[in-house]
């Protein structure tokens, strides 16, 4: 029997799992061999993707392809060679093969195309596991599945799907640049990058041509019984800075407020529910502002440590035949957790039962710690989140905490209600295994009604409010899980991938569209409406997914994408001249015929296209604002571009308004 794994370290663990192994090299590359269950196994690996497709046809549009040995066609993937040498002398003429790669559509695929090309897919089984523990692996091996046909032909047909568009679009983006400069530009779209690489516009527009209209925030201190406090208004708002401030000298000559109302309760928070992927992914960046690509790499290095489960999961639910308790006292011969451990199983009494959450997973649990010990000491990064993960598993099993709330509402000589809050924790529950959540404490008297407050201080303060839109490579990630867009283990890659060809980049958290990305983003949105949209690739997501339940062939949806993307491309190759033109204009190849005064972009009425987004919501706002603070026009665009929280662009246009104003 011969067993084909991932990566040369999960054959390792399998190998180590299974008895004792012989490990002899080929080529430089491991194969081992090991007697488990009567049967002598020998176990080899790929090192991930072995095969591709590829083509050998030039123009467009292209539709044929073949796959190939990656190495073969692609200078990046020259280390296969040896591997794929290992597998090609191995594998023929083998009894059985086993497919033990990871349970996904990427694992189900790799080992699918190697079987095919070297051995015989009716001689081949499946091995299901969700860790590289020992006990989890024995018990994969002596049951046996069926070859995964259908997550394979799933994969398959993804990969063709995804190069279809990929070399099509992209071959037709550098023909039309090339046509027109004369000169060739490296270009890609792709199925799920473009639709991706549009949101990242959208939300860059939108950062870019934000207008913050101000708010007038008015607070109290005020004191009861020595302990101080702070209100704010309840439910309403100054309209103009005039009124704060008569407002503020109005509560000020008064001196107190009278309390009309003050409840006090407790409120309990349970655990959030164990890791799956995008979770974990969020928790990092937040604490560690790792990016989401980062986190899954180290993520998988811990579960090919045999550390964690299997990382690429939406799923937020534990194996109901997981030995938590077994987990837990392993996990406590860790110095660090040791403590934590014995806590948890004082306070649970033994008793553990987890909290989990309604997202599902039909091939892995949440993300759990193995319990196994690292065996060499872990670097800083792939510390923090195997911490994260262990207590976060911890959490799970913890009693909520429980936070005391008091409210209460005051009013002042007008009547008006001012609102005040305070609270305190009562017991910190899960947050002792999970201490990744800030808890602030606010003091707040018990209060009668009735009760006069006195005043300390009043005051008005100008706020002008941050733009809410998010760009960054977490905020697009999230984007792409909410839209069905990629896969769990393909989207951060994705997301890297527009860094990569230069069409984000990046500012510390925050991420910016570069001008070619904006360049390529205006091109396909003008000339190809259905390649930047959702829709499309939603649509054919699903198909995919109908492939895995074994409802749709993977013929029947490729021939249908190859058919479309065809169409696609003949129709946009007769208006290849107006592509050519708007990429080069954008791209700054060529010179526009006429240009945008701030930014040298091409112009489409006064300014260019993004100026003029600015300058209306500009035209939008500024009346209010110069309502709101009792400012000229004028005076309040000199505001507007001198506020840190005004978008970038709309802050030039408010400058280059003002230049003409003199
Ligand atoms: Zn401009």
């Amino acid at each position: 029997m011969t067993v084909i794994a991932e990566k040369p370290k999960a054959a390792s663990r399998i190998a180590q799992a299974l008895g004792q192994a012989t490990l002899c090299r080929i080529g430089g590359i491991p194969v081992y061999y090991v007697r488990f269950n009567g049967q002598l196994l020998v176990i080899v690996s790929s090192a991930g993707h072995m095969f591709g497709p590829t083509t050998a046809v030039e123009g467009l549009p292209v539709t044929e392809l073949k796959w190939e040995p990656l190495w073969s066609f692609e200078r990046r993937s020259k280390h296969l060679r040896p591997y794929y040498e290992v597998l090609a002398k191995t594998l023929p003429g083998a009894l059985t093969y086993i497919s033990a790669c990871d349970y996904d559509l990427e694992g189900s695929t790799i080992c699918y195309k190697i079987i095919e090309a070297f051995g015989d897919l009716k001689r081949a089984r499946r091995a299901k596991f969700s860790s590289l523990t020992a006990g989890e692996l024995r018990r994969a091996f002596m049951n046996l599945g069926p070859l995964d046909v259908n997550n394979a032909m799933a994969g398959v047909a993804r990969a063709e799907l995804d190069w279809l568009w990929g070399i099509n679009f992209s071959r037709l983006l550098m023909r039309a640049y090339r046509m027109t400069v004369g000169k060739r530009l490296s270009l890609s779209a792709g199925r799920v990058q473009t639709p991706t690489l549009a949101e990242a516009v959208r939300r860059w527009m939108g950062r870019n041509s934000y207008v913050p209209v101000p708010s007038l925030s008015l607070s109290a201190e005020l004191e009861v019984d020595g302990v101080k406090f702070r209100a704010r208004p309840d439910g309403w708002e100054p309209k103009t800075r005039a009124e704060a401030q008569a407002i503020v000298r109005d509560v000020k000559e008064r001196g107190y407020m009278v309390t009309a109302s003050y409840k006090s309760e407790e409120e309990s928070i349970r655990p959030p529910p164990p890791f799956n992927l995008t979770d974990l992914q969020e928790e990092a960046a937040r604490i560690y502002g790792l990016s989401p690509y980062r986190t899954q790499e180290i993520a998988e290095d811990l579960y090919l440590s045999a550390l964690i489960s299997y990382p690429r999961t939406e799923s937020q639910r534990l194996p109901s035949d997981l030995d938590y308790k077994g987990v837990l006292t392993a996990l406590a011969r860790q110095r660090e957790f040791s403590a934590l451990v014995s806590d948890l199983l004082r306070e649970t009494g033994g008793v553990l039962r987890p909290v989990e959450g309604p997202k599902r997973d039909p091939a892995h649990p949440a993300i759990y710690p193995t319990g196994e010990t690292p065996r060499e000491p872990l670097d800083k990064y792939h510390r923090a989140i195997y911490e994260l993960i262990v207590r976060r598993f911890m959490a799970v099993f913890a009693r909520p905490l429980v936070i005391a709330r008091a409210e209460a509402t005051l009013r002042d000589s007008a009547g008006r209600p001012w609102r005040a809050s305070g609270q305190r924790v009562i017991r910190r529950g899960w947050t002792h295994y999970y201490p990744y959540v800030s808890l602030e404490e606010a003091q707040l008297p018990q209060l009668r009604i009735g009760q006069r407050a006195d005043l300390v201080s009043a005051s008005v303060r100008v706020v002008w409010p941050a733009s809410g839109v998010r760009l960054s490579r977490l905020a697009l990630l999230e984007w792409m899980e909410s839209n069905d867009l990629g896969t769990k283990g393909t989207r951060a890659r994705i997301i890297e991938t527009l860094l990569r060809r230069g069409f984000l980049e990046t500012k510390g958290r925050r991420a910016e569209v570069t001008e070619l990305g904006y360049a390529v983003y205006k091109t396909l949105a003008a000339a190809a409406p259905e390649l930047v949209s959702v829709e499309l690739t939603r649509d054919f997501e699903r198909k995919l997914e109908l492939i895995v339940d074994g409802k749709l062939s993977r013929d029947a949806v490729v021939s249908e994408a190859k058919q479309y993307v065809s169409d696609l491309v003949r129709k946009y190759s007769q208006q290849i001249d107006v592509i050519g033109r708007r990429l080069a204009e954008l791209a700054g190849a060529v010179r526009p015929a006429r240009t945008c005064p701030i930014c040298g972009r091409p112009a489409s009425g006064e300014l260019c296209e993004l100026h003029e987004l600015a300058l209306k919501e500009l035209n939008e706002k500024l009346d209010m604002i110069a309502e709101r603070l009792g400012l000229s026009r004028s005076e309040a665009l000199r505001a507007v571009a001198n506020r840190r929280s005004t978008g970038v662009w709309a802050r030039e246009t408010a400058q280059y308004l003002l230049r003409k104003l003199k």
